[in-house]
């Protein structure tokens, strides 16, 4: 087999940007050395190599690759669907038993101080399959960079409760596809809120209040998405004038439908918001665009509102009493 990548060269002499992403991410998953040859289609230059696959394969995005074999040639657009058919994933190891109490109270105690990466890679090497990276679209992509830094395969889920924002919605595809992961998707089940909105309409939650629609839309579809698991990973950050902080490591009681209590995992628990945005700008992890219009969480678009981190008014169901004030993370959805 001999693999092909056609890369796109702007006139200017810089790599399209989706190219030089998709390099990056076949590196950071240890792929890049599969690729036996980079072929350029470079602006202006018609006579330029990449053009004439381009046009033997009738493709019109970049990147692309090319599978030779047995002299059979096939096109692929998507790196995803390359590392998937063509190139050996690192097998996780199976999923393991869930940790007893004693074993987390030991861990808690021996990551306390750790850097989040080694919190999340000693999540991944102790539960490999058992584990998964919890999305919601906000500031917890800092942690599906770290996993994707670690080179260790991974699992990422996120809850839809079919109101999120569509910037948020587009955000999460456009970091599916830069990290080359698979992002498994929760949704509420169709009957229940069929039956919800028959009885008591679409925007219940500004009467009756949000618990139902949030057992509903969030609650079930998360204790669904831990089912059979042994540990998640939350993007929970440090909450300002907080004196006793998140526990890094804790056992999470059962949730409603579960059948047994979960590890969760929170590596960005000793992080402010400005530590992780900081960690963002270095690294140039893609962030949700909502933030630049204001939001400092980012949840479901009827229920949650753009006020800043610094501003006391509530974020959340802002017309009930006592409703979310704080800005845990960025990324509370989950
Ligand atoms: Fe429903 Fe609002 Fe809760 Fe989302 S945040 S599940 S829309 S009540």
């Amino acid at each position: 087999m001999r693999i092909t990548m056609i890369k796109k060269r702007l006139a200017n002499g810089d790599p399209c940007q989706k190219c030089a992403q998709t390099e990056e991410m076949l590196k950071r998953r240890g792929h890049w050395g599969a690729i036996d040859e980079v072929v350029w289609a470079i602006e202006g230059e018609p006579d330029a190599p990449g053009w004439a696959y381009a046009k033997r394969h009738e493709v019109e995005v970049a990147p692309f690759f090319v599978i030779e074999i047995d002299g059979e040639e096939t096109a692929m657009t998507s790196p995803l669907r390359l590392i998937k058919t063509y190139l050996d994933e690192p097998k996780a190891s199976p999923a393991a038993a869930p940790a007893d109490e004693a074993e987390v109270k030991a861990w808690a105690a021996g990551l306390e101080g750790a850097e989040p990466e080694q919190i999340l890679a000693a999540g991944l090497d102790r539960f490999g399959e058992g584990i998964a990276l919890a999305f919601s679209g906000g500031l917890d992509v800092v942690l599906v960079d770290m996993a994707s830094r670690l080179g260790r395969p991974f699992r990422v889920f996120t809850i839809d409760t079919g109101r999120l924002h569509q910037e948020t919605y587009a955000y999460m595809d456009d970091v599916r596809r830069r990290y080359g992961v698979e992002l498994e998707v929760f949704l509420p089940d169709g009957a229940e809120a069929m039956e919800m909105m028959r009885r008591s309409g679409v925007n219940s939650f500004l009467r009756d209040g949000h618990a139902q629609c949030c057992a509903v839309r969030q609650v079930r579809p998360l204790a669904r998405a831990l089912a059979g698991r042994a540990a998640w990973v939350t993007g929970r950050l440090a909450e300002p004038g907080t004196e006793s902080p998140a526990p890094i490591v804790a056992i999470d009681p059962k949730r409603e439908g579960a059948e047994r209590d979960v590890v969760r995992l929170d590596p960005l628990a000793r992080w402010s918001r400005d530590r992780a945005l900081e960690y963002a700008r270095a690294h140039d992890v893609p962030l949700n665009p909502l933030f630049d219009r204001g939001f400092s969480m980012i949840g479901c678009a009827p229920c949650t509102r753009a006020v800043g981190p610094d501003d006391a008014r509530s974020v959340r169901w802002w017309w009930e009493a006592g409703s979310d004030v704080g800005v845990a993370g960025g990324g509370d959805g989950i």
